[in-house]
């Protein structure tokens, strides 16, 4: 009989109640969920030869028997060889050896059958056959019922879920392929027809089970037909629903703001400089946007230093002339007073009421901003997520402008836009975001980059120094102080403990200011300070009374003192990409040289490539890819969340490709659906499954 795959995976033969919770902790849940669980690696199990056959150089499998182990006895300053010598019947001895793998002794005691896949070797000093780190798996005599799945084959292998082992997966899900039931497709009709897509079953069966005569290189890539299907569908119902909240948006009334002439004037009165063709262009977008009845959701994107502070400012002038109040949301104290410094003076000539909300503001000094919230006397709101609390009510929100929003997730953009009536959403973001995440976290909203620099600008030169040429770093800094110029020292947070890294800087700041530069005025800047502290410590380096600041990564966004020059990052190894380009926006905002120093210990390979990226690179959107790819999403983004999907097949580094077909075809299902009730059947599909299976909910 069939299987429904509706089954709990508990009553899916061989799993049972303990497998059941370990497969949980993967989100599997059914018996359709395993069948989406795909394997991360295939092994070509085909060339299954005896030991006698064997030719050096041929990557082969063999099904032999330990006939002895030869393991470390105890922790020794050798490579903790484990060898074990292996035999089939047909007259010919295998060693198979591994390194650092005293675990084994266990594992590969004499009589102990197993499949090992590997290259084969010779050893001319033993005369021998040998295997390096071959791949094994111990077989069983339950096994034996399932001869010709872990041998034999192109077999697939799989990410442990807990104790349930690749081996145990292997066979649930033989079982459970071998008994597939006519599945629904639900990939619309026409699209597959175009792409020419392998049925759902067909591509279920292959993706586990490939058929004898797939290329395994394909496999390995993750392109035959089968696997492009399945990761394509993934995509494609992301993308399906994005597309969808696009269309609900889009439908929405929101407001629709005046653009008059007054509204030009106060503009221009307000502009300190003259914006840049890109600045201008991107306002265009916003404008357009916000004088459409539909509720704006548009992504800013723009390096540092590109100027999206004043094409922000320029938003809020639009819905302040029309009646409406801004609220900007930032996810620090500082940036958020940094925003609010900049922004009161931005709107001085405006007479606009600018007032901060923070969380470590006085209890009294936020009622006050509360209630000039509330009545509509404050124009322009700044604050961090204390703006987000339950009891923030706006008089007549029209703006929210959301910055460095991939540290905040989709939940407080939404908690934000409901303290107004369907206000225009403008989200910044400093970091680039390379355009497979912009696709996948902010696919629902429209895009405007920022991709030229104020006028002036010369390049940041960036150097690379160890921990031994500091005093050179040090006497740098001394001359570029002596020329007039400041300079920033940054010290990093350890895996995200604010406290050691505070701690760090408090002991270099100690040593800075007594020892290195005694006769300069040496500041310290961290996150455990004092809102005022820490107003006062930056406004004092603004002013130029400080000439050193030595810092967390506090500083990372926002801050701006263009007589700054000099940007020292210590331990930079322990920094990501993006961040430390971040760091380095902080400086080469005016007209001087400036420079950036990256000091480190000694690196590993791939420490010197990320060093040497930055190094040869000022270009963010081009740092940020190198970043995703050297430490994957999850980490780029740095936050659980980051509203990042979870892909079960997908991968965003390696489907980059599949993600733009799959953006392509959904937009264009969704806009040119062949028939209405095919339309209807994608929206409740969706609707089924995407909060389930993407952790993102289709509101509306
Ligand atoms: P970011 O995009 O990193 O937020 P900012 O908005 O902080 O950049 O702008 C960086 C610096 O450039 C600020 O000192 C700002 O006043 C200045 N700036 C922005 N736009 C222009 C412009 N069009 N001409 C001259 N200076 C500008
Ligand atoms: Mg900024």
């Amino acid at each position: 009989m069939p299987l429904d795959l509706t089954t709990p995976v508990m009553y899916v033969k061989g799993v049972g109640p303990k497998r059941a919770e370990d497969l949980k902790g993967k989100g599997l849940e059914t018996a359709a969920d395993l069948l989406t669980y795909a394997p991360f690696r295939y092994e070509d199990r085909s060339n299954v030869k005896p030991l006698s056959a064997l030719a050096p150089g041929e990557m082969a499998t063999v099904l032999a028997e330990v006939v002895s182990l030869h393991a470390p006895r105890f922790q020794r300053r050798d490579l903790g060889m484990v060898e074990a010598v292996f035999e089939d019947g047909s007259g010919v001895r295998l060693t198979g050896k591994w390194f650092h793998a005293q675990y084994l002794a266990n594992v590969l005691a004499a009589g102990t059958r197993v499949a090992l896949f590997g290259k084969v070797e010779f050893d001319t000093y033993k005369g021998e056959l040998a295997m390096l780190h071959p791949e094994f798996e111990v077989l069983r005599e339950e096994d034996e019922e399932e001869a010709g799945l872990h041998t034999g084959r192109i077999v697939p292998v799989y990410e442990a879920a807990g104790k349930v082992t690749t081996r145990v997966l292997r066979g649930i899900l033989k079982r459970i392929t071998d008994n597939l039931p006519e599945m629904e497709d639900a990939l619309p009709r026409q699209v597959r027809d175009r792409l020419r897509l392998p049925s759902l079953k067909d591509a279920t069966r292959e993706l586990h089970f490939p058929s004898p005569e797939t290329d395994v290189r394909l496999l390995n890539n993750f392109r035959t037909p089968a696997q492009f299907r399945m990761i394509f569908e993934e995509f494609f119902w992301l993308e399906a629903g994005m597309a969808l909240k696009r269309g609900q948006a889009r439908a929405e009334t929101g407001i629709a703001f005046d653009l008059n002439d007054r509204v030009r004037e106060q503009i221009k009165k307000m502009l300190p400089f003259k914006p840049t063709p890109a600045q201008k262009r991107v306002l265009g977008e916003i404008a357009r946007d916000m004088a459409s009845p539909a509720p704006m959701s548009r992504l800013l994107q723009g390096d540092v230093g590109s100027g999206k502070t004043i094409v922000a400012a320029q938003a809020g002038v639009i819905a302040v002339e029309n009646g409406y109040q801004a609220a900007v949301l930032a996810p620090t104290e500082i940036l958020a007073t940094q925003h609010y410094l900049n922004l009161k003076n931005v709107f001085e000539p405006l007479n606009y009421q600018v007032v901060p909300l923070t969380g470590s503001m006085t209890k009294k000094e936020k009622d006050l901003a509360k209630r000039a919230v509330a009545a509509g006397f404050a124009h322009v709101v700044v604050g961090t997520h204390a703006l987000l609390e339950e009891d923030v009510e706006f008089r007549r929100l029209g703006l929210a402008i959301i910055d460095e929003q991939h540290r905040f997730g989709v939940l407080q953009r939404k908690t934000l836009m409901r303290k107004g009536v369907s206000p225009d959403v403008l989200v910044m973001t400093a970091t680039p975001i390379p355009r497979t995440l912009a696709l996948t976290i902010y696919g629902d909203l429209d895009v405007s980059v920022i991709d030229e620099l104020p006028p002036g600008r010369k390049a940041i030169q960036t150097v690379h120094k160890t921990k031994l040429e500091l005093e050179q770093v040090y006497s740098f800094i001394l001359r570029e102080v002596r020329a007039g110029r400041q300079a920033y020292i940054v010290y990093p947070a350890i895996e995200e403990n604010e406290t050691q890294s505070v701690k760090a800087a408090q002991a270099a700041y100690q040593e800075l200011s007594d020892v290195v530069f005694p006769r300069l005025k040496v500041g310290l800047l961290h996150g455990k300070l004092r809102p005022d502290e820490k107003e006062a410590v930056m406004a004092a380096f603004q002013r130029g009374e400080v000439q050193v600041l030595v810092s967390t990564t506090v500083i990372e966004v926002g801050v701006d003192v263009p007589n700054a020059t000099v940007m020292v990052v210590e331990n930079a190894e322990r920094f990501g990409l993006a961040q430390i380009h971040q760091l380095r926006g902080r400086v080469g905002r005016g007209a001087a040289q400036s420079y950036c120093v990256l000091v480190t210990d000694r690196l590993s390979d791939a420490g010197k490539e990320r060093i040497r990226t930055l190094v040869d690179s000022t270009d963010g959107f081009y740092i940020s890819e190198m970043d995703l790819k050297l430490r994957g999403p999850g980490e780029f983004l740095g936050t659980k969340q980051s509203g990042l999907p979870a892909f079960r097949i997908g991968n965003l580094l390696r489907d980059r490709e599949i993600l733009e077909v799959a953006r392509a075809e959904a937009q264009s299902f969704v806009e040119h659906p062949p028939a209405a009730d095919e339309l209807e059947r994608a929206v409740r599909y969706v609707r089924e499954h995407w909060q389930r299976r993407y952790g993102l909910a289709l509101i509306g």
